[in-house]
């Protein structure tokens, strides 16, 4: 039998060596950007189509290449940045293996174009499937651009995995923010299809943040400072007041790369101790400056793991400065405080004050324990609270307490009388609501208890569907245009959605820049729901969800019908009631949300029956 070893010809085994630098067209631009960061560029402008797939440009106006090393950049493990294994200990660069370059010119087509300060005309090299096919001099401004076109042209297996270009654009914004934010004192441009989503000056770090992040974010900073003799860590973290559910933003970078650290992220959320909402995650932009050689730099170039000598310790030092950043913060925020007394939430100052509500109960008795009293005097609809209640032992317990809590639908009192009829009733109309959450009404069969809010979700979700799938939906028209300021970014994300909005009733008389204007709302839709709605929509697709079988149809619905659903807390007239009802039971799906929760229950004669044993 023959041998059967072979050498793998150097084009394939190029090929497979791309592989594990460049996935995706966000790859690239990692790596082009930190190249430029390299060259000490001053500037830097990216520009891509197709979220990449077509074309990846970088120009910066760094130190350029002379011809010899124009071509030798091109080549596997060709780098100027190290040259001994000991370099390693001491590097200074983003890169250093040497391979970027080699490995995108073997799998898209690739153009530079550079010139040195010190040089009268550059070089211009076209390389294809790692074969040089055209070089020349040029005439072109100091520095460097290289464009990369058709990624992956000759492995289509790979390019057929290639998300759509809103995921591509996305994770290529991603990899943008991260090398942009990791260095303020650069000027960065980004350009997607001939619109311009970034403009970034240079400046400080803090307006390196708010410029990419939107100028709300700026009040919600708290600097933070220290440094001892492992670490220097400086930037901002967020006040625990703005922490949100969603993933919140979240960066480390260490030496001005930007690292992922899960333990690290322990000790920020582990400072954060006690101040934060359930469940709620605090954002934070953590720049950490360690001594090169007490990092690991021995990683992979796309991983952002990395990994430090000392981590215990820096770790509490990360703890204890976020915890001083955030003691000191509230120092100064109390010493500023207003007269608490005069301030009114946003919400309750803009509405008309409620003539109060006196709710009397019957059942009050002195010297009776009464340990949910506090709200059965509240003065207003609104700034009621139910108590959630998880288990249906916890429903009924002390129901004879909480009965004045039950709202009365408009007809009749719940009296002795209708409750006895509540048993009895077979196909009458006794509806009535419980805690500003249920709706309870009544079957041959027993009771049937609908959670209000979910319900409600439910029809809206259908409803839309509908609306974004076959019809289109009524809008009304706003006198007066409700205008908002969201990033470029933001507002690319609502005009690749704007057919499906428009489907459902919104209506734009501006969204191509930053300065959105809305001149028409879906029917069932408030004007103050419009911001936290489109803002919720724009998160969303923002985060970066494991592929689900949701469509992007589906997930809009979802979103719109959470939103604009009665909430728990809604008091409800009898006629809304019956109209939920009927309106769910029309659904297709009435007995879950489109997340899968549960609508409603039935509570059988016979369960009841049990419970009387
Ligand atoms: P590495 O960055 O790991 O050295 P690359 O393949 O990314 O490897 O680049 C190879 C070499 O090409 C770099 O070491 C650098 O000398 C040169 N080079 C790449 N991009 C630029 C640029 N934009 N300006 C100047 N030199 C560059
Ligand atoms: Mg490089």
């Amino acid at each position: 039998m023959s041998d059967i070893i072979r050498l793998l010809p150097d084009h394939v085994a190029n090929q497979i060596a791309a592989g594990e630098v460049v996935q995706r067209p966000a790859s690239v631009v990692k790596e082009l950007l930190e190249n430029a960061i390299d060259a000490n560029a001053g500037s830097i402008i990216l520009i891509v189509k197709d979220a990449g797939k077509t074309l990846v440009q970088v120009i910066d106006d760094g130190k350029g290449m002379s011809t010899t090393d124009a071509r030798m950049a091109f080549e596997r493990h060709a780098t100027s940045k190290i040259s001994t294994a000991d370099d390693l200990f001491q590097l200074a660069t983003k890169g250093f293996r040497g391979e970027a370059l080699a490995s995108v010119a073997a799998i898209a087509h690739v153009n530079v174009k550079t010139r040195r300060a010190q040089d009268d005309l550059g070089t211009q090299l076209t390389i294809e499937g790692s074969k040089v096919v055209h070089q020349e001099p040029v005439v072109t401004p100091q520095g460097t651009i290289i464009s990369v076109r058709n990624l992956f042209y000759n492995v289509p297996a790979r390019r057929k995995f290639l998300k759509s270009d809103t995921v591509e654009l996305r994770n290529i914004t991603n990899e943008f923010h991260r090398v942009a934010m990791a260095h303020p004192q650069i000027a960065f441009k980004f350009v997607n299809n001939d619109s311009e989503l970034f403009n970034l000056p240079a400046g400080s770090y803090r307006q390196r943040i708010v410029n990419i992040m939107g100028s709300r974010v700026d009040e919600k900073l708290v600097p933070i400072k220290e440094e001892t003799e492992l670490i220097r860590i400086h930037g901002y973290i967020g006040k625990p007041e703005f922490a949100r559910k969603t993933k919140g933003l979240q960066y480390f970078f260490a030496n001005d790369r930007f690292i992922k650290h899960s333990y690290l992220h322990h000790a920020v959320v582990a400072a954060y101790d006690g101040l934060l909402p359930d469940k709620a995650n605090p954002s934070y932009f953590l720049y950490l400056d360690v001594p090169p050689e007490s990092i690991d730099i021995n990683i992979h170039p796309t991983k952002t793991e990395v990994k430090f000598e000392d981590e215990h310790s820096i770790y509490a030092i990360v703890r204890a400065s976020v915890k001083h950043a955030l003691g000191q913060f509230s120092i100064d925020a109390i010493d500023f405080q207003k007269d608490t007394e005069l301030d009114l939430p946003y919400e309750k100052a803009r509405s008309n004050a409620q003539a109060p509500r006196i709710e009397v109960n019957p059942d009050f008795n002195p010297f009776k324990e009464q340990s949910s009293s506090s709200h059965k005097h509240t003065t207003s609809n609104r700034s009621y609270k139910s108590s959630p209640s998880s288990s249906w032992e916890a429903l009924y317990a002390g129901l004879d307490e909480e009965s004045v809590l039950i709202d009365q639908a408009s007809t009749g009192a719940v009296n002795g009388e209708t409750l006895f009829s509540l048993s009895e009733a077979d196909n009458s109309t006794n509806i009535f609501q419980l805690q500003r959450k249920f709706i309870i009404s009544t079957l041959k069969s027993g009771l049937l208890v609908i959670n209000q809010n979910r319900a409600h979700e439910r029809i809206l979700y259908e409803q839309l569907l509908r609306q974004l799938t076959v019809q289109n939906a009524v809008s009304q028209q706003l006198l007066f245009p409700i205008e908002l300021e969201r990033p470029a970014e933001e507002v690319l994300i609502l005009q690749q959605l704007q057919t499906e909005l428009e489907s459902v009733g919104f209506l734009f008389k501006n969204l191509e820049n930053a300065n959105i204007q809305i001149e028409g709302l879906p029917l069932d839709l408030k004007a103050v729901d419009v911001e936290p709605l489109l803002d919720s929509i724009i998160r969303f697709q923002q985060e970066d969800l494991p592929e689900d079988n949701f469509s992007q149809v589906d997930r809009l619905a979802m979103r719109m019908a959470s939103k604009m659903a009665i909430k728990t807390g809604e008091s409800l007239q009898l006629q809304q009631m019956e109209q939920i009802i009927n309106e769910l039971f029309a659904c297709k799906e009435p007995e879950l949300t489109a997340q899968g929760k549960k609508v409603f229950i039935n509570i059988t004669g016979e369960h009841l029956n049990s419970k009387f044993n």
